[in-house]
């Protein structure tokens, strides 16, 4: 369903740019200005808010008219948002009065658990909520143990999972950053870094399609490197992406190929002798036994094995070790890092920025400049949880994150776990911003959901797994609560945004933390809680830096520390060494190998005629299936589809907008297919985040091909098959069937 000319309109100037802009920056044409008042508005206010549709958390003004929020203006002195919002941003708005959100906490009155399905919902009180949601966690622990109850989803589970006493605290991170933030951490000892794009003049990009995902300050920065300071922008991608459309050079390389290139480069740059002697000897450790292990890695086998000329390979390895300010963004989920050898592949790029000394320096890879704030203890220390095997093998991966608690495992392999009682039953799980379009093999998750005694949903949505969940709790929308967030992702430099409610809240939601402090207290283990919240939460966060959170407001609601860049010292990191860490003797010592490889093992490749490759990639408008009820994101993007190049289509007799049937070993899904030259003709790309079905997000129902749904979600066995320490590398691990409908 599209806008119509009055509703546009209607939008002001604000959401004309914002759509006619979207996908890049947004409504950077509106920077710094203040929208002209409307003849009939006669309360009008401005808010501080923090935006929280990705985590890139932009600081903006929310404007207020006669009680309604009508626009939000990135606010310039954001490191994130410099002035403008995204387009998904400025949809914020949609969501905040969406007629289809959550109002209030609903019970299904029907048995099956079916996504999409009429569960003949109930209103109900959430005194009652709490009730049930409670009785049913407490008869999961007295019979099955507190590990029987797991959390699913975004990451803020630990202090309840804590107080009742389970390990499990199941992120999606293994399918997301999980490879970035431990090779990372392995390497330089922190769990992600900035790529400095605004004072590069060589940025190197592996299947990262930033420009196409439009996440606003990293999006800005590659073009301003590119505008402003004259960087080369090279990118190696199956498809031609939004990135690689406005590169100087587009290499169309083969799917999962990537770390074999990069370890030529390595070659290169070592025998070369074109690294950089001086920053090696200071600041890196195992330099000699990289050079020792990426000798078999010629130019000439990986040319074999990528499709991509040895000599382009050679040049462009002489061109980033030119001594010019160089970088590699990695950020997440790339296809790239979803694959056998992603943690390998991020690892190499991070020695090839060591080796030719582009870490810590402007142009190059920055440590990321984070504000911390305090974190309450609870009133009661919480008893060591005795179970300390989780559910999805985090206890396995100790490298990076704590576990048991707050570290990654393999998410992929839940399912079969959950199926096979492995390693013992679960019967109550608790999900929390979890769509079933993001669970790789879809129908193997929704199986093992339907095994579960008990599903409880915190939600703003009633999506597909709103209507698979016994017990439906409804979130409040981010524009209604209040916030504190420092700079994590692309921390330039330490910065916190402090944000207020822009209205009251417009139904009988809560937001999460007062949801499993009530359950807490049902439960009656809320002495281990956080001991602080509301008000005094918020005031506490911010108690070492000598201010309030009102007075932080006052202040404008952005608290910034030194803008100045001063070089860490890379002599202290918080790696095995201190240095910037290559050869990694805590991998070995766990059985995996210490330095960057490859094997050709890993890979597949479509062998019929009807066989490809299969990449995915995320739509600037779209955050994973959260936006896609959101009417302006809607307007601009209301159907995933299915890129494949036209030359191989018409040879398999296949037209631009016809529907296909994809089908890999593990699922089958049907999406309409959008014909481009700019892609491999042995490999398609799909859209992530649609396929839902629910019938009461109006807008989003039917909204095309589910990728998830085709996916492997392998068993944690394959994982240490394929010597992959993080197990997080295998979402696109499988060639795909494409038959027209
Ligand atoms: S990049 Fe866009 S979606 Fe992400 S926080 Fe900023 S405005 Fe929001």
């Amino acid at each position: 369903m599209g806008l119509t000319r009055r509703e546009f309109f209607k939008l002001g100037g604000g959401g004309i740019a914002a759509i006619a802009g979207a996908g890049i920056l947004g409504n950077s044409l509106l920077n710094n200005t203040r929208t002209p008042l409307r003849a009939d508005a006669t309360d009008i206010k401005y808010k501080h808010g923090v935006c929280e549709i990705c985590e890139m958390n932009c600081a903006f003004l929310g404007k207020i008219e006669n009680g309604r929020l009508v626009k939000l203006e990135g606010k310039p002195k954001d490191q994130h948002s410099r002035g403008s919002l995204c387009a998904k941003g400025n949809a914020g708005i949609n969501m905040l009065y969406d007629p289809d959100r959550l109002k209030y906490p609903m019970m299904k009155t029907v048995p099956d658990r079916i996504p999409g399905q009429d569960p003949k919902w109930k209103k109900v009180s959430w005194e009652e909520a709490i009730n049930q949601a409670a009785e049913e966690i407490r008869k999961a622990i007295d019979k099955y143990g507190p590990q029987s109850v797991i959390w699913i989803g975004h990451n803020k589970g630990n202090d309840f999972l804590r107080a009742i006493g389970s390990p499990n605290n199941i992120t999606h991170m293994s399918t997301c950053n999980a490879v970035r933030i431990w090779a990372t951490n392995v390497t330089l000892g922190v769990a992600n870094y900035v790529p400095d794009f605004e004072n590069s003049k060589y940025i190197l990009c592996f299947g990262w399609d930033q420009l196409g995902k439009g996440k606003n300050s990293l999006a800005r920065g590659m073009i301003e490197g590119k505008v402003n300071n004259n960087a080369k922008v090279v990118v190696f991608d199956p498809r031609l992406s939004t990135t690689a459309s406005k590169a100087h050079e587009w290499i169309p390389i083969r799917p999962g190929t990537d770390l074999a290139v990069v370890l030529a480069m390595l070659n290169v740059i070592i025998s070369e002798e074109r690294y950089n002697k001086e920053f090696v000897a200071k600041y890196v450790d195992g330099f000699e036994k990289l050079a020792e292990e990426v000798k078999k890695y010629t130019p000439e086998w990986a040319s074999r094995i990528s499709d991509v000329p040895a000599d382009t390979i050679i040049r462009i390895a002489r061109e980033f070790s030119s001594g010019c300010p160089a970088v590699i963004p990695i950020h997440k989920r790339e296809a790239i890092q979803v694959r056998p050898g992603g943690f390998e592949l991020v690892r190499a790029c991070l020695a090839m920025m060591a080796i030719t000394g582009n870490i810590e320096r402007r142009g190059g890879a920055l440590l990321p400049r984070i504000a911390p704030l305090n974190n309450p203890a609870p009133k009661v220390k919480p008893p060591e949880i005795e179970v300390k095997e989780r559910v999805d093998g985090g206890h396995l991966f100790p490298l990076a994150v704590p576990a048991p608690l707050g570290g990654t495992g393999l998410y992929q392999s839940v399912p079969d776990m959950i199926l096979k009682e492995e390693p013992y039953p679960v019967k109550v799980a608790i999900i929390y911003g979890q769509s079933l379009q993001s669970m790789p093999q879809t129908d193997k998750w929704i199986k093992a959901l339907q095994k579960l005694d008990y599903i409880i949903n915190i939600n703003i949505y009633p999506d597909d797994m709103a209507t698979m969940a016994d017990l439906v709790l409804p979130e409040s929308v981010y524009l209604e609560t209040a916030h504190i967030s420092p700079r994590i992702t692309n921390a330039r430099y330490p910065q916190i945004a402090v944000g207020e409610p822009m209205i009251d809240k417009l139904y009988d939601t809560k937001e999460v933390d007062e949801i499993k402090y009530l359950l807490a207290k049902k439960l009656g283990v809320e002495q281990y809680m956080p001991a602080l919240r509301g008000k005094a939460l918020l005031n506490y966060r911010l108690r070492r830096y000598g201010i309030t959170y009102d007075e932080a407001l006052k202040k404008g609601g952005i608290l910034n520390g030194s803008q100045k860049f001063e070089p860490r010292d890379l002599t202290s990191l918080r790696t095995e060494s201190g240095k910037i860490q290559l050869y990694s003797s805590r991998l070995e010592e766990m059985g995996y190998h210490p330095l960057p490889w490859f094997d050709e093992k890993w890979l597949l490749h479509p062998e019929a005629k009807d066989e490809f490759y299969v990449v995915t990639s995320r739509p600037a408008v779209h955050r994973h299936a959260k936006t896609h009820n959101m009417k302006w994101l809607h307007a601009i993007m209301p159907e995933g589809f299915i890129y494949m190049n036209s030359t191989r289509a018409a040879e398999l007799g296949i037209k631009d907008g016809d529907m296909v049937e994809l089908t890999s070993r593990y699922g089958r899904e049907k999406g309409r297919v959008k014909l481009i030259q700019g892609i491999r003709p042995d490999t398609i790309c799909i859209l992530h985040g649609f396929g839902q079905k629910s019938p009461y997000l109006k807008l989003a129902q039917n909204n095309g091909p589910n990728d998830s749904q085709i996916m492997p979600a392998y068993p944690k066995e394959t994982n240490i098959a394929l010597k992959d320490p993080v197990g997080a590398s295998l979402d696109c691990h499988f060639i795909v069937k494409v038959r027209k409908v």
